[in-house]
């Protein structure tokens, strides 16, 4: 089905830099871009583009702590406030690309929110980590987070977050810890492997939101079959139970073998069956309002663009044909901005299979002892009963 899609993107999203070999870096974007581009994913019919505006300081303010904001506008290195810190450098001009990557996802929300599209993605954003008061894992505002306050402000009742990023989203799983209108989901490695060491299924949200803050914490070298797994087995039971009116989904694609931060096994195939999952699933609990972002990831040439490609494509309701080569201008572009050998199908050949945990609970398995947990955890408070 095609679908009409607002697409928040500027050039100058790629000004969010905190500069020469950190991890996140912005060409990953760029690349994404240009490949959507060459596919003419952006050309579609029903697919507006278009530059958003820098979110205000009230905006920010709806998450983020005012001495926070003025420290990040002042740029001062301060780690009280997660700044000037290995993996949050202070960067020229900080404020100002933290605050269009925050202001590009709420012109996304935005677009879902007024009718003026089904569906609406920020690319650049997914800054998960982010806290009230502080810089966290790369990410200074908390642009999903921001977007969700925005649209309960607007008088959304019950807003679904699900967040496919290895890591923990704890960012938003805090901002909305007591808070029973959203429901966060996260599925990433294990915290005892990983940044940023939370995000077990205990964990389940605060007094009054118990339930509500949903912990998939996989063994790291968990591989396709695995993790699409668990993801059937806690997803689509709980989005069908609480029948968001937005789902808002996070594509930080660092769950692939390849991203060098994380330890899961992940195809480009596994991670763009997930997409199709919650497109469809945005369709069949949220009436189609689907709010996107992208995330982590950093194998910036092989991974980021390809899988965000396809969710763009996917999100126009216009999936590309997994086996297509990529075109041969984008293979150009790479080389000569990179220097890197470009992928050349859209495809790494996996199967993207998996028996679904209905057919039967296996005690010995690592994954299926982790979906038992969180299902245990949350299920019966919505209803559900844990065992398959
Ligand atoms: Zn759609
Ligand atoms: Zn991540």
């Amino acid at each position: 089905m095609a679908c009409t899609l607002h697409v928040a993107w500027d050039e100058r999203l790629t000004g969010y830099d905190f500069g020469p070999g950190h991890p996140l870096a912005p060409v990953r974007v760029e690349l994404t871009i240009a490949l959507a581009e060459a596919f003419g994913v952006l050309a579609e019919p029903g697919v507006t583009v278009a530059a958003p505006a820098a979110a205000s300081t009230a905006e920010l303010e709806l998450v983020h702590d005012p001495r926070y904001i003025t420290a990040v506008r002042t740029g001062v290195a301060d780690v009280a406030f997660g700044l000037g810190t290995p993996d949050n450098p202070v960067f020229a001009g900080m404020h100002e690309a933290s605050a269009l990557v925050a202001g590009a996802t709420l012109a996304a929300a935005a677009a879902v929110w007024e009718s003026r599209a089904q569906h609406g993605v920020s690319v650049a954003g997914g800054l998960h980590h982010a806290m009230r008061g502080m810089a966290s894992g790369f990410c200074v505002y908390n642009d999903p987070a921001i977007a969700i306050r925005w649209l309960l402000g607007q008088g959304a009742e019950r807003i679904a977050y699900v967040d496919v990023d290895v890591h923990h989203g704890d960012g938003v799983e805090a901002a909305f810890w007591d808070d029973p209108r959203v429901l966060t989901i996260s599925l990433h490695e294990h915290p005892m492997t990983l940044f940023p060491g939370t995000g077990v299924p205990e964990d389940n949200g605060g007094p009054g939101a118990q339930g509500m803050a949903v912990n998939v914490a996989l063994p790291a070298g968990t591989g396709d079959a695995g993790w699409l797994r668990a993801f059937d087995a806690v997803v689509p039971p709980l989005l069908r139970a609480f029948r968001p009116q937005v789902l808002v989904t996070q594509h930080g694609c660092d769950s692939h073998r390849l991203d060098p931060l994380a330890h899961l096994e992940l195809s480009i195939d596994a991670q763009r069956t997930a997409q199709a999952r919650l497109h469809h699933l945005a369709h069949e609990t949220a009436a189609g309002h689907w709010v996107l972002t992208g995330g982590g990831g950093y194998e910036l040439v092989h991974v980021v663009p390809r899988t965000w490609t396809h969710l763009l494509a996917e999100a126009a309701g216009r999936p590309l044909d997994p086996g297509a080569a990529t075109p041969g201008a984008w293979r150009d572009f790479v080389r000569a901005r990179t220097g890197a050998r470009p992928p050349e199908t859209m495809t790494e050949g996996a199967a993207a299979s998996f028996s679904p945990f209905s057919s039967g609970y296996d005690p010995g398995d690592r994954v299926d002892r982790t979906i038992m947990a969180t299902r245990n955890a949350d299920f019966p408070l919505h209803g559900l009963l844990p065992s398959p």
